[in-house]
């Protein structure tokens, strides 16, 4: 049997696994409704899922089809019809559904308002909900009024909109969901290497002599790298895993789209390390310090590509290994196997994603990952690069397109020569104070700090810590807006004034179709879908547009695009990097801005043309006795939509509390047992699993796991919350357990 099969028992049968092609049967069942809709949407559409990105059902990284589960399993939310809006007259009775059950209720048809005191929402026209929006919004300092914008399904144009908007009516405080995910990577990367995304393209995975990954699970974000990595092994590339975590899906996986590995699965990682959660900066200084003494630094790139290694190299040589070991989780011999096999590769491509930024020093942790690229050189050439994967199709796009507070657009920070420049283009002025980040925007609004609060998707009451805080918090601002596809919870937190629900079209309805940018900077088109449409939805950039005209009537010419290639020879203009886009107009249409990696040659776009090391010092991340140290993870969903109650990969429930046997057994605990995990923050009811994690960490599902989660700890650099906590476990008493 080759060495890289599971075994020999076919389809994987018996294993825990997910079952592909019964989730295929089963999405095809849940969109009967609308066979011939549901077929374009797959054919023609760019994949609302994660941020790989598609063409239909086609790479531009291999040959064959690109499907996966996680595509199917949106699928409803683009095929559904209307919801019956009576259902919104008493929100009492949609407080006890469950998220899941709220989106089952059908797609938003009509704009809505429910003012205070209201027992729930009626339908109102456009012009009134524009009407009242307007009003308010004209009546409210600029610095009272906030936009977030998230990214399922959400295009280039509708981001750029909101942008441009927010600018249009005095405020930077504008964000989006790539910053809740993804801020420490473009952060740390742009103050090392001068560029803010992936160096690199997919294709320079395969044939990679070496692939790490960071906190990062693939098979259950991006499932088809599967693919990708099947064909990587192929050609004889080693994996490596850095992850508290020994994820089974980077250990083995059964690739659906590979009758070969259909059959009889494939085996990826060839090493693992796993350290502690909030480990990775002791760990990798380990391997430095392994790389130093022993001489497998590439001291020539480093001489001529960058600055400041002697400084990080003095703190490293003074760190000692009982620190390094103590804080990473990990032996010294364990970072030499690392040192070793990656001084064995010419070349490496490292792959991170929230198993890195979620933390108070995220920004380091990034750091840290660039100053092990930089030792070997491995940014700028062929099958190498630096890769943050992104976890939403559209998100890559957010900060770009100036869905920022702190950016205009890509390369164009808010400052006073930017606004110029846009003042050129725009024919007005933007603000040039920094706006504030989502983390900010709620403190604010519990402050009653904001009159106004848009919500374009998304659901803080689901994403941040602490979502009681969260509650109270929009619960006070007098004029909510959300604009979305379907219903959530944060809909019916009781307004201070009024909130208003927008109907936005999917971006396969989206008028004149629309573009988004996958985690290779690679920017494509996808197109309007002909079939049924829902209600008075309307496009997402529209909305923005129209609402910003009737706030300000005498400007609105500033603020107009008639259609979606006006909004595409704007970006063009105002955002150079994304030259190109105004030519997007057909299925298939794409290009990659920068080209299929950046920095190349090992030339870097910083002032002095130098990719810079940093010193970065391990976070004093101790875990004190009788405590564990908890990390949230995901598993049957996207993003916060719970789409499953088990996770395919682990088999876990989601009350389920995943610890190690080593540690189950120190409490006296045994699968199955519930338990209670609390903090001084609250306390979490669940049933003891035994997984293969690090001693002393344990994960919870997220979004629940929240409420164990302190807000304000945030990376001072960008704001990201920390989403870890130190935790007790202890066992639920018998009597309390039946009642
Ligand atoms: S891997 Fe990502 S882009 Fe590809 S089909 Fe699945 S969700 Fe869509």
């Amino acid at each position: 049997m080759p060495a890289e099969r599971v075994g020999g028992i076919p389809f994987g049968l018996g294993s825990t696994k997910p079952h592909n092609y019964w989730e295929v049967m089963r999405t095809a069942w849940e969109n009967k409704r609308h066979p011939l809709f549901t077929w374009r949407i797959l054919r023609d559409g760019v994949c609302d899922g994660c941020a790989l990105g598609t063409t239909g059902m086609r790479d531009f990284t291999m040959k064959g089809i690109h499907l996966c589960t996680v595509r199917l399993n949106l699928l409803p939310l683009n095929t559904m019809g209307p919801l019956d809006t009576r259902v919104l007259e008493d929100v009492n009775a949609l407080r006890s559904m469950s998220s899941k059950g709220l989106r089952a209720l059908g797609r938003l048809p009509y704009p809505m308002l429910r003012r205070r005191g209201d027992p729930g929402f009626h339908r109102i026209s456009w012009d009134d909900a524009l009407g009242i929006a307007a009003r308010r919004v004209r009546t409210s300092p600029p610095d009272r009024i906030a936009f977030f914008v998230t990214s399922r399904g959400m295009t280039n144009e509708s981001y750029y909109v909101a942008g441009k908007v927010a600018r249009f009516l005095g405020t930077n405080h504008i964000d989006n969901s790539s910053r809740p995910c993804h801020s420490p990577s473009t952060t740390g990367l742009k103050d090392t290497i001068g560029v803010a995304a992936s160096t690199c393209s997919y294709a320079d995975w395969i044939g990679s002599d070496l692939i790490v990954f960071f906190g990062s699970d693939v098979p259950n974000n991006q499932p088809v790298t599967t693919k990708y990595l099947y064909y990587a092994k192929k050609q004889g590339t080693k994996i490596a895993v850095v992850n508290p975590m020994r994820e089974p899906g980077l250990e083995r996986y059964w690739v659906p789209s590979v009758p070969n590995s259909a059959l009889f699965g494939t085996r990826f990682a060839d090493a693992f390390f796993p350290v502690h959660t909030g480990g990775d900066i002791a760990f990798i200084n380990g391997v430095l310090k392994h790389m130093i003494e022993r001489g497998w630094v590439d001291d020539a790139f480093v001489a001529d590509h960058t600055t400041g290694f002697e400084a990080l190299r003095e703190v490293i040589e003074h760190e000692s290994w009982e620190e390094l070991e103590r804080q990473s989780g990990l032996r010294r011999q364990a970072m030499f196997d690392f040192a070793e096999m990656y001084m064995r590769a010419r070349t490496a491509v490292f792959v991170w994603s929230m198993g890195i930024t979620h933390h108070r020093f995220g920004v380091d942790n990034v750091k840290a990952i660039v100053n092990l690229g930089l030792a070997r050189g491995i940014v700028g050439r062929v099958q190498c690069g630096l890769m943050p994967i992104r976890g939403h199709s559209g998100v890559q796009g957010g900060s770009e397109m100036g869905a920022n507070p702190k950016d205009f657009s890509l390369g164009f920070p808010v400052n006073d020569p930017n606004a110029d420049r846009l003042q050129g283009i725009w024919g007005f002025r933007p603000p040039t104070a920094h706006g504030m980040t989502a983390v900010g925007m709620i403190d604010a609004a519990h402050a009653g700090g904001l009159d106004v609060l848009y919500m374009a998707g998304g659901n803080f009451l689901e994403t941040l810590p602490e979502p009681e805080y969260v509650r109270e918090a929009l619960a006070r601002v007098p004029l909510r807006i959300h604009q979305d596809i379907v219903l959530t919870s944060a809909m019916l937190v009781d307004p201070s004034y009024a909130v208003l629900l927008f109907p936005a079209q999917t971006r396969y309805e989206q008028r004149g179709g629309g573009t988004q940018t996958s985690t290779e900077r690679r920017v494509y088109f996808s197109p309007e879908i002909p079939g049924r449409r829902i209600g008075e939805a309307r496009a997402e950039w529209e909305i923005f547009m129209q609402l910003a005209e009737r706030v300000r009537p005498e400007a609105a010419h500033q603020i107009h695009f008639e259609d979606g290639n006006a909004v595409r020879a704007e970006i063009a203009k105002a955002i150079p990097a994304y030259d190109g886009i105004e030519n997007l107009r057909e299925k298939g249409d794409a290009f990659q801005y920068g080209g299929p990696r950046l920095c190349e040659g090992g030339t870097f776009p910083m002032p002095d043309g130098r990719a810079r090391f940093t010193v970065v010092s391990p976070p004093d991340a101790i875990i004190p006795d009788g405590q564990f140290l908890l990390s949230t993870r995901r598993g049957k969903q996207f993003n916060s939509m719970i789409q499953g109650e088990i996770d395919p990969l682990l088999g876990a429930r989601r009350r389920d509390v995943l610890i190690g046997a080593e540690d189950a057994a120190s409490l006296k605990l045994v699968e199955g047992d519930d338990v209670l995990v609390s903090n001084d923050l609250g306390s979490y009811r669940g049933q003891l699993r035994l997984a293969p994690i690090r001693p002393r960490n344990v994960q919870i599902y997220w979004p629940e796991g929240n409420v164990l989660i302190r807000r304000g700890i945030v990376d001072p650099a960008c704001e990201m919350p920390d989403y870890n906590a130190l935790v007790r476990i202890e066992p639920i008493p018998a009597p309390e357990r039946s009642s």
